[in-house]
């Protein structure tokens, strides 16, 4: 593993009042930037090139739209920003993986990583600092909730890592997948926005964006609605209401019969195929028994169940499914029909998990047994 540090440091187009491009949706972006043209006297094609910067290109600041004369780059940068996000710390993993902390401009710091595969380069970003879902297994749930992401915070880590795709792997980020820090469906206010800023702006197809949720129904009944059929995963990690709750407290407020039938119409309408995320934790929801449970609820379902090997955290004395339990587990749903594989840990030197490199650098978790 390598790491640096790096100084937050502002940049120019931060003045209060400026208006953040990258919160904005990709029509009203170029309506902002066409009426500014229009004003500076500027023809409509610098327009076109600023919309080209932002999405295409992944500038970080008015200073880099080189084709733009520079008095004008000037007076949009006091107008408009496009910072939201500065790197705190970078981890490359053995394995390609990069984690990337970002500061955010209050001093909030939030973390995304690059997964690269043969044939996919995925992102995997936060939508909110800390979460108030509180999973006993999570790391972030056991920070607690400080504030949601703005949309340009999200769709900042967005662009930040394109950047760092580019220069590191010579890629281009192929999906993205909201399984960072914090609950997407608990700030749909700001997530809702970013999907449709990754997909129509930044050129990424629905089909390769997923939200992952605790299982907010509310929220699954939204991404339903919307046109795209953006990708979902529902993070399940036990098949009965009585484990299920001892585990997330979630399941208190939206139980499974009420989840199901939220994901069943979510199917149903977008014809997409389901992901349940599934932690395996030594000895509390990995027997073959509940294997059966969890192949039941699929039993109807269009679904892929991707088993997570539980990362340790400070907070709980839990362990790692052993290897050997894990495979009789998959077995098991393979035999009852329904697909699932075993998700490869990445990054593991890197501290890769969900609100682990934040745990890490904070110190929080260092002397907790
Ligand atoms: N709040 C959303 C998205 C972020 S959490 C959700 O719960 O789905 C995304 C994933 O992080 C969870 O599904 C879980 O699979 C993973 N995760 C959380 N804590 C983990 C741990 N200790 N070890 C391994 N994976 C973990
Ligand atoms: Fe929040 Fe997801 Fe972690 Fe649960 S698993 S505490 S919902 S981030």
């Amino acid at each position: 593993m390598t790491a640096e540090t790096t100084a937050p440091n502002a940049t120019a187009g931060d003045d209060a009042g400026a208006v953040p491009l990258l919160g904005l949706e990709p029509d009203d972006l170029e309506r902002r930037i066409g009426s500014f043209m229009e004003e500076a006297g500027e023809p409509s094609f610098r327009t076109e090139q600023v919309v080209n910067w932002v999405y295409d290109q992944c500038a970080l600041d008015f200073d880099e739209i080189t084709t733009l004369p520079t008095e004008l780059r000037a007076e949009a940068g006091r107008r408009f920003s496009l910072t939201a996000v500065e790197p705190a710390y970078t981890a490359r993993s053995e394995d390609g993986t990069i984690k990337h902390l970002w500061q955010l401009e209050d001093g909030e710091q939030v973390e995304s990583v690059l997964i690269p595969t043969e044939d996919r380069l995925t992102l995997c970003v936060s939508s909110q600092a800390g979460c108030a879902l509180g999973c006993r297994f999570c790391a972030t749930g056991h920070f607690g909730f400080n504030r949601h992401l703005s949309t340009e915070e999200i769709t900042a880590q967005f662009r930040n890592a394109q950047r760092a795709a580019r220069r590191e792997y010579d890629r281009e980020i192929t999906n993205v997948v909201f399984m960072g820090m914090g609950e997407p469906m608990a700030n749909r206010d700001n997530v809702f926005p970013a999907l449709t800023v990754l997909n129509r702006g930044f050129g990424i197809g629905a089909r390769r964006i997923t939200v992952s949720t605790v299982g907010l129904v509310p929220g699954i009944r939204a991404l339903t609605e919307r046109p795209e059929n953006f990708g979902l995963a529902v993070s399940l990690h036990a098949p009965n209401h009585d484990l299920r709750q001892e585990i997330m407290r979630i399941e208190k407020r939206f139980p499974i019969p009420e989840l199901m039938e939220a994901i069943r119409e979510y199917q149903a309408e977008t014809g997409r195929r389901v992901t349940f995320e599934y932690l395996l934790i030594d000895g509390l929801n990995d027997s073959e028994e509940l294997a059966d449970q969890l192949a039941d609820l699929c039993a109807d379902l269009d679904c892929f169940v991707n088993l997570i090997p539980f990362n340790p955290i400070p907070a709980v004395e839990w362990e790692p499914t052993p290897d050997d339990r894990v495979a009789a587990f998959a077995r098991r749903l393979h035999r009852n029909g329904v697909s699932a594989a075993v998700r490869q840990p990445r990054g593991r030197d890197i501290a890769a998990a969900c609100g682990q490199l934040r745990l890490e650098q904070s110190g929080e978790g260092e002397d907790a047994e």
